[in-house]
């Protein structure tokens, strides 16, 4: 059964908040990755020692920033989807996928049985490329 208005509403709610947390985690993200390349730049962190620490923690923060961006397409991939006619349809089998999934993971593609399929099949290649 396809989800109803009231169900795809709650589901855009909850996407348009998590957007709105994931954009605001970047902004911050950017924020102190910016303070740290200042504070590089003007010659505050001198020690060896502090540049190692300060080039980790500001290659930790872009994939931080990266992986949120990454996110927050993922969930406005599921947005459109949302509008669509597929609402809330396993991009694998086509069945509705639980609602209760999709309010945990609003970006969710596919029902859990193709999901668990589909990380069966890849989990050798994505433990392959970690
Ligand atoms: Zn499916």
């Amino acid at each position: 059964m396809a989800l109803s208005n009231t169900e795809r509403k709650a589901l855009l709610a909850r996407i348009d908040e998590e957007i709105a947390r994931l954009r605001e985690e970047v902004r911050q993200g950017v924020e102190t990755s910016r303070k740290t390349t200042y504070a590089l730049v003007a010659g505050e962190v001198h020690d060896d020692a502090d540049d190692a620490v300060a080039d980790l923690l500001t290659d930790v923060e872009i994939a931080e920033v990266k992986r949120d961006l990454n996110a927050i397409e993922q969930l406005e991939a599921a947005r459109q989807r949302l509008m669509g006619s597929k609402a809330g349809e396993c991009i694998d089998c086509g069945v509705t996928i639980d609602l209760a999934r999709l309010q945990a993971n609003p970006a969710a593609l596919r029902c859990r049985e193709c999901q668990d399929q589909y990380e069966h099949t890849y989990a050798q290649s994505a433990a392959a490329q970690r």
